[in-house]
């Protein structure tokens, strides 16, 4: 379908699938330029220097049952990947539980009583089944029972994605949690989680020495030693197609200036509906009302910096309370000493998941730093008086929506991109897809491969059942 390059190939965005995309082509000799809004490079995967101290958006560990991908990672980052133990942990009700589940932990923490009610309701859903199994929380309720899926699912999940758990399309637990049940979460409580096999309770996980963006950083420069142009600060406006093809992009450089790139052929990770609408001549209504259905909750993390040595021994925490707005809690310490440069300090990330325009987006930063500080306290994980500093990140976009209605919008949208000949979509925001950064890798080198004569579906890629298991 796509020839190599003659005038190259444009991607746009330097995420992990632009930046897996580019350095591919850019070792297959295609010439390349790469169209990055931000002043540097990494997406969701950028990990932000403050004074020394290092944080991620949200901890990214890095997981994959793609050979390929963890090959990259071993090949990008030599010594410099780390191997970690994960220790993680809900806080539920004044009460810390161990997650994964431990069986006495967790009954020690819910009581015998309680404890007796989730068993009883765990025999009721395996006698009498939610009639609709189609959303999370009937998908959920099957597996573990109501009571269970009440304290240990529904109040985080909702607080992810802004939505009830009855509104919420099931695909989402059965593509992220999908080998998960019950049986098998006591199996491991009780015995442990043999060798990972169920990923979303893997006890290890490897991590880059100085965090997601390291990698991003070196594939940037590997790349542009071969070759590879990158235009930072330059904001993708608008994508010219010219009978089945696109010809050039327009871009707003650097400088504010509006600079036209042509190319053979074109890769895009930036969000689905954002490149639909800057196509031109414009989509047909039904693809643009379609693309405007699409959904997607963002992030803010409050980065603040205590004059604590330790604080806890958890890589993160699970915040369930509903009465806490917060939904996670990052320590980066525990992932790598190299991200704090004072062993005497401790850094966390509180974070929070919201909506563009929401109440809590439209907090100030002094305020959300507030909020964190109060929830902090009475988490009762450290008093405010010991803060030395810190900043707030906002993320838009950073979490597709998978609602009831997202599947048959992404059905039309596909379905549109496949009659323009030598564009592809790939990545996280790119393709509408709640995945890790192994995924999103994965689009990108497919999609280079693409380029190159070789047949991949970027929309059926799935590096937990690919082709490299
Ligand atoms: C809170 C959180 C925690 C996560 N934890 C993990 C984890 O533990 N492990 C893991 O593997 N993955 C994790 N992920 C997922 C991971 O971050 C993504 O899978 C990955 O970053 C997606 O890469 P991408 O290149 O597709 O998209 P992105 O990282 O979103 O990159 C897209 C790029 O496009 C740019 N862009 C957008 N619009 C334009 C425009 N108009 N013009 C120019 N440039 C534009 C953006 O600035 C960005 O740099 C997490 C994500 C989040 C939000």
């Amino acid at each position: 379908m796509f020839k190599r390059a003659g005038a190259g190939a444009v991607v746009l965005g330097a995420g992990p699938a632009g930046l897996a995309c580019s350095y591919e082509l850019s070792r297959r000799d295609v010439p390349t330029t790469v169209v990055e809004r931000s002043k540097g490079v990494g997406g969701l995967c950028r990990t932000f220097n403050y004074n020394g101290f290092l944080f991620d958006i949200g901890g990214h560990r890095f997981l994959s049952r793609s050979r390929e991908v963890n090959a990259i990672w071993e090949d990008v980052l030599g010594e410099d990947l780390l191997r970690c133990s994960r220790k993680s942990s809900i806080y539920y009700q004044g009460h810390f539980y161990r997650y994964p589940l431990n069986a006495f932990d967790t009954l020690k923490n819910l009581g015998l009583i309680e404890s007796a009610r989730c068993f009883f309701s765990y025999l009721n859903s395996q006698v009498m089944p939610p009639v609709d199994q189609t959303n999370f929380e009937g998908w959920m309720t099957r597996r573990f029972g109501r009571r269970l899926f009440e304290i240990f699912f529904k109040p985080y999940t909702e607080k992810v994605w802004g939505i009830s758990c009855a509104e919420l399309s099931g695909d989402w637990a059965s593509q992220r949690i999908q080998q998960l049940s019950l049986r098998k979460a006591i199996k491991s409580a009780i015995f442990g989680n043999g060798n990972g096999k169920i990923k979303s309770l893997s006890d290890e996980f490897l991590y880059p020495k100085l965090g997601p963006g390291q990698f991003c950083d070196r594939l940037k420069t590997k790349s542009e030693s071969l070759g590879t142009q990158y235009r930072m600060q330059a904001e993708v406006d608008q994508i010219n197609v010219a009978g089945k093809r696109v010809d050039s992009v327009e871009i707003r450089n650097a400088a504010g200036r509006s600079e036209k790139l042509c190319g053979d052929s074109f890769i895009s990770s930036i969000p689905l509906p954002v490149l639909i609408e800057r196509i031109r001549p414009r989509a047909p209504l039904g693809v643009l009302s379609a693309a405007r259905s699409l959904k997607f909750r963002s992030f803010i993390s409050v980065n603040l910096i205590f004059n604590e040595p330790r604080l806890f021994d958890e890589n993160w925490i699970y915040i369930q309370s509903p009465d806490i707005t917060a939904g996670r809690v990052q320590n980066y310490k525990n992932w790598s000493s190299a991200m704090v440069p004072d062993a005497e300090k401790t850094s966390l990330g509180v974070e929070y998941f919201v909506s563009e325009g929401d109440s809590v987006w439209s907090l100030s930063d002094e305020q959300m730093m507030a909020l964190a500080l109060e929830e902090l306290e009475r988490i009762r994980i450290v008093g405010r008086a010991k803060v030395a500093g810190g900043f707030v990140v906002r993320v838009a976009n950073a979490y597709p929506v998978y609602d009831s209605g997202y599947q048959r919008s992404l059905h039309i949208i596909r379905a549109y991109l496949e009659t323009i000949e030598n564009l592809q979509a790939m990545g996280r925001a790119g393709l509408f897809r709640y995945n890790n950064s192994d995924h999103a890798v994965l689009t990108g080198l497919c999609a280079a491969r693409n380029i190159l004569g070789e047949k991949h579906d970027l929309w059926a890629i799935d590096p937990d059942q690919g082709r490299d298991e």
